[in-house]
């Protein structure tokens, strides 16, 4: 699976045993993430497809073990006939040319800089739909043995961050495009694979603001009546957001309580994090204050205080078994939608959550005044153009 070769996977035993003997020299020599298919390398947790922990320290195999465990299973799963997994940024035009678009399932992951609180980094979405994307793609190639699954790199812009539902338009840690903005990097995307024959396109892009969701949602549609593929912003679909609540739904009142609405870096994020990059989490969590509202309204009045910390809920309750439970919802119901999608649903039928979330009249005082905020910045940088412009005699 690692092979970028235009020649794809291999099925003979003589294959498999030569593929067996490079990745395991490979990985014993360099390291286990030299066989990782897809780019979580720059991440310290193992790939889903061995099902181990990172947080569970003792149960977590050494790294000698698990290169031994990638070495084999890799190569195993090509020999297998299991779907190829590229990454776009290596592949040549030759080898791009070569791809069969009928059987060709592009991943396109995004990521917002967004300011998580004084515990959680400012990448955390960017984390969370970097390894959705891996997850997604190992998923696709176990279901889809004779398609190839296309990874792009992470596009590392989205709109409008969490800070801005209490009022608080900059903040450390966030830097956000508009959504018209976002939508036009994700249309002229589309508009490139359209143009070279894609017509099955999954952005995965983790961030629950209902401009941002929208705009996705648009480029997705575009896709589909401009070139009659599909391209489906899957974090924008609601049964797949759910799927993190219901596992909060197994808490005990306490916790519930004291957790609130938590809406943003709260107990559950922190949660996904220690599960997924407990290095990032910063120990201080455990003495986090508890900063909250019983209702959306009350949680949406207190992150307008001045010297709101930039989260909602207690982090200080956050623990990796959780994380990992929520992300094994979060993940499979991705899955399941991608898989229904290719497999024949008609994807415009999936609720979806911006709908829900602007259905929902304590959310549009924020996007009111997020569009107001926005229209400013654009005349600002209008009249900037214009100046400049005929400065130049243009
Ligand atoms: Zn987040």
């Amino acid at each position: 699976m690692g092979e970028l070769g235009p020649e794809g996977t291999e099925s003979s035993l003589g294959s498999y045993l030569a593929a067996l003997t490079v990745a395991w020299v490979a990985c014993w020599t360099i390291d286990a993430t030299a066989c990782d298919p897809i780019g979580t390398r720059r991440l310290p947790a193992d790939t889903s497809i061995l099902a181990v922990d990172p947080s569970q320290g003792a149960s977590r195999l050494n790294p000698s073990s698990r290169s031994l465990l990638v070495a084999l299973v890799l190569p195993l799963l090509a020999a297998l006939g299991a779907a190829d997994v590229k990454r776009l940024g290596e592949l040549n035009t030759s080898q791009i040319r070569a791809l069969d678009r009928a059987r060709t399932v592009v991943l396109l992951p995004g990521g917002i800089l967004e300011e998580h609180g004084p515990y959680l980094p400012a990448w955390t979405d960017g984390i969370l739909s970097e390894r959705m994307t891996a997850d997604l793609a190992q998923g696709i190639a176990a279901a889809k043995k004779d398609w190839t699954v296309l990874v792009f790199p992470q596009v590392a812009v989205g709109a409008s961050g969490y800070n801005e539902v209490g009022g608080h338009f900059t903040f450390p840690g966030t830097y956000a495009v508009r959504p018209s903005t976002l939508r036009a990097v994700f249309m002229d995307l589309a508009s490139e694979l359209g143009d070279q024959g894609f017509r099955w396109i999954f952005v995965v892009h983790v961030h629950g603001a209902p401009r941002h969701n929208r705009v996705l949602d648009q480029a997705g549609d575009f896709f589909h009546d401009t070139y009659g593929g599909r391209m489906v912003h899957l974090w924008g679909l609601l049964p797949v957001v759910s799927a993190w609540g219901k596992e909060l739904e197994s808490l005990s009142p306490e916790v519930r309580k004291e957790e609130g609405i938590s809406l943003h870096a709260g107990m559950d994020e922190t949660s996904l994090l220690l599960h997924l990059a407990p290095e990032l989490v910063s120990p201080e969590r455990a003495q986090a204050p508890v900063v909250t509202g019983e209702s959306l309204k009350a949680a949406i009045e207190t992150a307008k205080a001045a010297d709101w910390p930039g989260y909602l809920g207690s982090p200080r309750l956050a623990n990796a078994e959780l994380g990992g439970r929520i992300w094994k919802g979060l993940s499979n119901a991705v899955l399941d939608h991608a898989l229904q999608t290719l497999d024949g649903a008609d994807p415009t039928k999936f609720p979806r959550f911006a709908d829900y979330m602007e259905k929902n009249e304590h959310f549009a005082p924020w996007i009111r005044a997020a569009e107001a905020r926005d229209a400013e910045r654009e005349a600002k940088q209008r009249a900037w153009l214009e100046k400049s412009a005929g400065k130049a005699g243009r």
